[in-house]
């Protein structure tokens, strides 16, 4: 018998029933066969072990594969595992151990870590890739697989699981195992070392050339607050020496930039325990999140958006009628209880409640498009785990905003909104890269209006954004989608900003305009929010400074720094005269370089130095962050100088540029 499988380049192959990804490779070619590392069947990563079925579409990974990479972290992490048997013996439980995005994990139990172990820890590792140990696929019985973790009881459960099916299953899960039909358990082993795998795997942990074991941290087995608190140890791997240093750079540059770290130090704001991710701002967190307000609500202004204000609180049927109730209450993301017999709710998205504004009143086509914005306050249950600093959020800050329009003005709207979006996130420095994402096989609404919508998109988009990504078939039911990923100073990428289309929203909520042939019409309904949200913003915006903000968002634009204490009051007298700007006086009485060093600390842009001489003279010696220095300058010019750079919004301190 003989079974076809497709391969990338959309050719058919013939090949035995029983093959395995290697013996597709092999009738490819035999070279390919011999660099065989794993495979991709159906876009999943495989062992190339792994037998494959009729209609299979399949890729083979070896070395030059992008997917290498993930191959090898994994075997790091079993190296990883092997080490730590190697030192501690059985009084360590290995459970999970999944490559990540930046390297891999294990998740243990039985042993207290710290960051002291890791050099013994890896020591142990290098000797093991020195042994250059063979790493082989291995079935055992579901009967010996079970003796064999006699003692594990997590390793037992992933048995367990497997059996009934209700494992994970993904070999990204690194732990998972398991071939039904044969009731066969997949394991991979290297010298003394064992473990329960569905792999793949490089061939020798000679290959493992650079690693490094990265920090310790706790999580919950399964993810799942009920069960035990596992220590995760995280760590990564490369090919090559030189790919672990550039790595280990970036990421120390990544943590100086930590916006937690910055938003303590500069005392901008605080997440405390009584409010898991729900951001507290203080004063001068307020600062920026004013200034902020105040910028979007004018580009809001110039696109044509009037600002609303919805409440929090409403009753739960208000997203049955959006279908948002489905989508967030059952998924527990929303907040929701029982009170006066009435199930209430906090607002997850603003649209139902913008909706409600549009439908408030009889609309004609001539009034189209509406646009209603608002700094709209949403509250989403995230999981605990997941929470983190600004970025990972329960109450979050939306720069919302929902266009009621014709169909025959989405292109044109379209436009303005992606031209807007650029020349904002350029005014922070950030590159901007859009993604379309187009119908899905789920889509809701009617054909043409997809076909029509689609093709307005595409032209806006080749107009105003020229290159973008395309995402086939990744749209949501409701509509196709633009996301807007920015790249930070850094070279990280966020997704932040979207606009959206909708046909499914106006249908539900029963939303009508009056058209020009006196019928009743269906609006479509654009969600867009450009910064995304103020919370997140804030939190990339403080990464991508260092906290060196702009002057136009400083929370402190210049601080004082008197000569001496002899030069305090004269230090007054000249904030009183620039007292449209946000200034500070030093009164510590230390020396200038201290006071110099404390501003540079606090990230200030701007320093006035106030001794004898520039009471005498009534002139300003000026300094900026840059370490740029100038003496002799008057008040009125810097001033000056100072209003055309905030409003301006100029990047850096220009002044003395
Ligand atoms: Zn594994
Ligand atoms: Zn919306």
């Amino acid at each position: 018998m003989s079974i076809e499988v497709e391969l990338p380049d959309g050719s058919i192959l013939e090949v035995d029933e029983n093959s395995t990804v290697e013996d597709v490779a092999y009738e490819i070619g035999k070279g390919l066969g011999d660099d065989t590392v794993a495979g991709k069947i159906d876009g999943e990563l495989v062992a190339k072990e792994e037998e494959v079925s009729d209609g299979d579409e399949i890729e083979i990974v070896t070395e030059d594969s992008d997917e290498y990479i993930d191959v090898l972290r994994h075997s790091a992490a079993h190296v990883f595992a092997q080490a730590l048997k190697r030192i501690y013996g059985d009084e360590v439980k290995l459970t999970i151990g999944p490559w990540t995005d930046e390297g891999f994990y294990y998740d243990i139990e039985g042993l207290e870590l710290e960051q002291e172990d890791f050099e013994e820890i890896e020591e142990e590792m290098r000797k093991i890739v020195e042994e250059h140990l063979e790493i082989k696929h291995e079935k055992l019985s579901r009967e010996k697989a079970e003796d064999f973790f006699e003692d594990n009881e997590y390793k037992r459960q992933i048995l367990e699981e497997e059996a009934s099916n209700e494992g994970q299953g993904s070999s990204q899960d690194g732990s998972s195992a398991s071939e039904l039909s044969e009731d066969k358990v997949s394991f991979y082993k290297q010298g003394e070392f064992k473990d329960l795998c569905k792999g793949p795997h490089v061939s020798s942990t000679g290959e493992i050339e650079a690693f490094k074991l990265l920090e310790i941290a706790g999580a919950y087995w399964r993810g799942d607050e009920e069960n035990e608190m596992l220590t995760r140890i995280y760590g990564t791997a490369f090919p090559g020496e030189k790919d672990l240093e550039d790595f280990m750079e970036k990421r120390r540059e990544a943590e100086k930039r930590d916006h937690r770290r910055i938003g303590q130090e500069m005392d901008l704001f605080s997440v405390p325990e009584h409010a898991p991710g729900a951001p507290h701002y203080h004063r001068k967190g307020m600062i920026i999140r004013r200034e902020l307000e105040e910028y979007i609500r004018e580009k809001n202004a110039e696109l044509g958006y009037e600002e609303v204000w919805t409440p929090e609180l409403n009753k739960a049927n208000l997203w049955k009628k959006t279908g948002h109730y489905e989508a967030f209450k059952e998924d527990g993301e929303m907040f929701a209880w029982e009170q006066n017999d009435e199930e209430y709710g906090l607002k997850p998205m603003n649209c139902a409640n913008h909706s409600h504004i549009f439908d408030s009143n009889t609309r004609s086509y001539k009034e189209l498009p509406i646009k209603l914005s608002e700094f709209g306050t949403v509250n989403r249950n995230e999981q605990s785990g997941e929470l983190s600093g600004l970025l990972r959020v329960r109450v979050m800050t939306q720069d919302d905003g929902h266009a009621y329009l014709r169909k025959d003005q989405i292109e044109e709207e379209v436009k303005a909104h992606l031209e807007k979006i650029i020349e904002m996130y350029d005014e922070f420095g950030f590159d901007v890269n859009f993604i379309m994402e187009t119908k899905p096989g789920k889509a809701q609404g009617p054909d043409e209006l997809w076909d029509e919508a689609e093709s307005s998109l595409e032209n806006a988009m080749d107009e105003v954004v020229g290159e973008y990504e395309v995402k086939p078939e990744e749209g949501a039911f409701y509509g196709p989608k633009i996301g807007v990923e920015v790249e930070d100073a850094i070279g990280r990428e966020w997704q932040l900003g979207t606009v959206q289309l909708d046909f499914v929203i106006p249908r539900n909520y029963g939303l009508k305009y009056q058209g020009e042939d006196n019928k009743e019409h269906y609006p479509v309904m654009i969600h867009r929010a450009i910064l995304g949200s103020i919370e997140r913003f804030m939190g990339v915006m403080i990464e991508h400074f260092a906290g060196d903000f702009p002057t136009w968002l400083a929370p402190e634009q210049v601080r004082i720094l008197p000569v001496t204490d002899e030069n305090k009051e004269y230090a007054e007298k000249i904030r009183e005269e620039l007292s449209d700007l946000r200034i500070g006086i030093e009164d510590r009485s230390w020396t200038v370089g201290k006071k110099i060093q404390a501003a540079h600390d606090d990230n200030v842009p701007y320093m006035l130095i106030l001794g004898d001489d520039e009471e005498e003279t009534q002139n300003l010696s000026v300094r900026d962050r840059k370490e740029r220095e100038e003496d002799g300058v008057g008040l009125e010019e810097f001033r000056k100088a100072l209003k055309k750079e905030t409003e301006e919004k100029k990047l850096e301190p220009d002044f003395l540029a």
